[in-house]
């Protein structure tokens, strides 16, 4: 023990002033009586504050037993910042037994304050003590747990040691010591697979619970999550389970080996029911701890529409009510040529949002400004005051409100939607006129906007610094309003109306997250700091996912996957190079023909391919034809109304019906492949006479090019678009003809589950994992395999990673995806490994939703 004089030089010491003394600290006593050679912990801080906390979390999982003592803190009532060795020499002796003493420091010089306190120390006890360099917060739950498990202190002060492993883990950063430590496996005896049941997975709690007990059995004892391809770690270790992040629904192998082998494994599989059974959740809540937290019960979740989590108080604007002047044109010629500076206003003003916009999403603003130019829509008002003497202001209204009208009542979910589109570029012409039309979203705070929905023009008066995130009880996935705020990064949820209820005030905290959809009213302080963690843990990921994008996309067993970008505009293509794209998997075509009176003829698109060519080089690049049809409509082709587009003449139906369209679009693509990496791939084939009929016509343009001497590219792989099931059940048929396929999975997905990709009412019949759409997937890649065909997805599934891993199970060999999503997929595949994916995709198989695919793969 600490020789008398020693304590007395020390206590002195602590009495100076404090310029004289650089430390001051304190020791709290503990008058528990701890169970004998179990190691103590004490905790070094020179914040009394912070070792309380680190105290009350290390209690939080240890329970009374571990031996535990702080000292931390300066002056006479510890709030000073600083540490004194009598109060650490103090702790240890407090804590001491034969098994020894760890001591966890903050920082550097309450090592300083340690080594002296430890030299006053007798030899005896000064052996059994370890000061270790481990994070204090997590190194101190770390310890505890193994300690109370009755660890040995270097078994102690290892598990402090590597506590960081799973936040590096996460972070990308973990070290070969730590992650060997955890992958040290034993050839188990016995082993048994168990899935957790529990809303938090095997958090912080019920994981001490899983490592007290298995360290109570003379057994090596590990565990892998078969879900998530994690592990083994050992099971007495606290740091190392939390890295297999066992989550809801995961499966868990624990295998044990040694003398009650077998009894551990009964004893954890039983402890492991009772989590399930709810046990883990009522130890969770604590005493008296009712939590407020409302979480949307797995299913009931709101659409994902934008990722990200946003906390905040939800504010709906208040609406103002558009006051349009009643008075009678005095003069119609007047009115009207109101009407036309208002809309050249109004158009000058689209004009500029589309500035600020990515290219691909101006063009709903372009696509406002054609509206304003529509005959139907100025016509229309301008009769209205010629002939009803309406002043501009109520005769433009009156128009706006019959075209949207219009659109409300067509049979496609994604027309539908248009008319927000067109009462929006109503509203800037309103307002140009002096109206008062109320569409400025107003926010007090900083908080989360809620809308019924919400309009393109109203996004894009978004202030990001302002509104952290937008609910909309109505709107879905496709909506432009969607579509921007994903550009925009907004984090954004849609369809809440059941979740939300119809009085929610103003003012009420909420949470959502838009990569999940899943959305918590009032939640409590603790569910908001472990949604606040999961957001960092997103944007660390973000960020170690950008760092590598330009590296290849192999996964751990060395299987390389192609990661390529969709493409709508030509000027895209520097973006997705930037991004890491190796190729483009698809160029949307059909970008090129909308919003326009005439299609674009063959030197147009010619130069828009030739930009495409030369930003990729000799990387390949995937031309689609014309998917025209379905919900991408050009009126200038005079096509005759059909009441389910998406089922008429769509695409390559299209393309076949006009050659006058499809000829100069072959011949231009032709002649831009000059010198690239080109191939032609052909929309919603149904059949193969389509593909044969296609390619006749490839060829009868080759020829004709020939013979006009103009250079252009020969032979070129040609492929199709695979999105109708009955390309699935032929592809037998298919196999012959084409060089390769691309699966569209948006569109495969609504025709096997006929459910409209549009709309809102059917999220769960619109996700491509559904066992339906990856039987079809599995029957088109064993398939191109046995001739040795690559199989591509470009539908949105590919940028999706949890669908990523399963299509590469299912082995697809290339993903084609927006550009913005290429790190994250090429992290994604990264960090899985072939085998494993092959495995879930197997089980994935068998499953009868799309809901029970992503509860064992997420
Ligand atoms: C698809 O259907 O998956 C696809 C990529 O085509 P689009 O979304 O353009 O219809
Ligand atoms: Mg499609």
């Amino acid at each position: 023990m600490l020789a008398k004089a020693a304590v007395l030089y020390l206590r002195a010491m602590s009495q100076l002033p404090r310029e004289l003394c650089w430390v001051r600290s304190h020791s709290l006593d503990n008058t528990y009586s701890y169970p004998k050679n179990m190691v103590g912990l004490v905790l070094v801080s020179h914040s009394h504050a912070l070792a309380l906390a680190v105290q009350e979390l290390v209690r939080a999982m240890t329970g009374p037993d571990l031996p535990l003592a702080i000292a931390a803190g300066a002056g006479d009532d510890h709030s000073d910042l600083g540490t004194n060795a009598v109060e650490i020499m103090e702790a240890v002796s407090a804590v001491m037994s034969d098994a020894g003493v760890l001591v966890l420091m903050d920082m550097g010089s309450a090592l300083l304050s340690t080594d002296t306190a430890l030299e006053f120390l007798d030899e005896q006890d000064r052996n059994r003590v370890r000061c270790c360099a481990a994070p204090f917060v997590e190194g101190a739950i770390a310890a505890g747990v193994v300690a109370v498990a009755g660890g040995e202190i270097d078994e102690v002060a290892r598990e402090a040691k590597n506590s960081l492993y799973q936040k590096a883990q996460h972070l990308g950063e973990e070290s070969e010591s730590a992650a060997s430590s955890s992958t040290a496996a034993a050839i188990a005896d016995h082993s048994v697979r168990v899935i957790i049941r529990e809303p938090h997975g095997l958090h912080a709690r019920p994981a001490a619970r899983f490592v007290r007990d298995a360290a109570s059995h003379k057994a090596d004892v590990t565990v892998r999550n078969l879900t998530r391809e994690r592990g083994p770690a050992s099971a007495k270790s606290i740091t190392g389970l939390a890295s297999l992040e066992i989550l809801d629904g995961d499966e868990m192998e624990i295998s044990a080996t040694g003398p009650d082998a077998e009894k551990a494994l009964g004893s954890l599989v039983a402890l492991v029911e009772s989590f399930n059974a709810g046990d883990a959740s009522a130890s969770e809540k604590g005493p008296g701890g009712a939590a407020e937290l409302a979480a949307a019960a797995p299913g009931d979740r709101a659409i994902p529409v934008s990722p990200g989590i946003a906390i905040g108080r939800i504010f709906e604007p208040v609406h103002v009510e558009i006051r349009i002047p009643d008075s009678d044109a005095t003069n119609p010629f007047t009115e009207q040529s109101r009407l036309r500076a208002a809309i050249q206003t109004a158009q000058a003003a689209l004009t500029q949002d589309a500035a600020v916009v990515p290219a691909a999403e101006a063009e709903i603003f372009d696509a406002q400004k054609l509206v304003l130019e529509d005959p139907a829509l100025t016509g229309t008002a301008e009769n209205f005051i010629q002939l009803e003497n309406l002043n501009a202001a109520a005769a433009f209204y009156r128009a706006v409100a019959a075209v949207a009208d219009n659109y409300r009542h067509l049979a496609d979910e994604y027309q539908r939607q248009r008319a927000a589109d067109i009462e929006d570029a109503g509203l800037r012409v309103l307002q140009a006129l002096g109206v008062d039309a109320g569409s400025r979203v107003h926010i007090p705070d900083p908080g989360i906007l809620l809308v019924h929905d919400l309009k393109p023009g109203e996004v894009s008066q978004i202030d990001k610094n302002r509104i952290l995130g937008v609910i909309t009880r109505a709107g879905g996935r496709t909506s432009h309003a969607a579509i921007l705020l994903r550009a925009l990064g907004v984090p954004s949820i849609a369809g809440a109306d059941d979740l939300l209820g119809a009085n929610l005030p103003n003012g009420t905290a909420v949470a959502f997250d838009g990569e999940t959809g899943e959305l918590w009213i009032r939640p409590d302080a603790e569910m908001a700091e472990k949604l606040r963690d999961r957001l960092a843990q997103q944007r660390a990921r973000t960020v170690a996912a950008e760092a590598s994008r330009h590296a290849a996309a192999v996964t751990r067993d060395g299987k390389t996957i192609a990661v390529l970008a969709n493409l709508g505009d030509p000027a895209e293509a520097v973006h997705a190079v930037a991004q890491g794209a190796e190729g483009v998997g698809l160029f949307r075509t059909e970008f090129l023909f909308l919003n326009r009176q005439t299609p674009p003829q063959e030197e147009e698109q010619l130069a828009a391919l030739q930009i495409v060519a030369r930003t990729m080089g000799q990387r390949p690049v995937t031309i689609r034809t014309l998917d025209a049809g379905g919900d991408k409509e050009l009126p200038y082709l005079g096509a005759s109304r059909e009441d389910n587009p998406f089922l008429g003449v769509r695409a390559i139906r299209l393309c076949l019906r006009r050659p006058e369209i499809f000829r100069p679009q072959l011949r231009a693509i032709l002649r831009a492949g000059v010198g690239a990496n080109f191939r032609i791939m052909f929309p919603m084939v149904a059949e193969p006479s389509e593909l044969i009929v296609a390619q006749g016509e490839l060829t009868r343009v080759h020829d004709e090019l020939t013979s006009q001497n103009i250079p252009h590219i020969w032979p070129i792989p040609t492929g199709i678009m695979i999105e109708v099931p009955s390309t699935v059940t032929l592809i037998d048929q298919f196999l012959p003809l084409a060089d390769f396929f691309s699966i569209g999975t948006n569109d495969l997905t609504q025709y096997v589950l006929a459910a409209d990709r549009g709309n809102p009412a059917l999220p769960q019949f619109q996700d491509a994992v559904h066992p339906a759409v990856l039987r079809m997937i599995d029957e088109i890649t064993v398939a191109a395999a046995s001739k040795g065909k690559h199989v591509c997805v470009c539908g949105e599934a590919a940028g999706d990673p949890v669908a990523a891993k399963l299509l590469i199970g299912l082995g697809v060999n290339e993903l084609s995806m927006t550009s913005p999503l290429i790190p994250t997929i090429k992290a994604t595949i990264r960090g899985v490994s072939y085998l494993n994916c092959q495995t879930l995709a197997e089980r994935s198989l068998d499953f009868g939703s799309a809901g029970e695919v992503r509860r064992a793969a997420n």
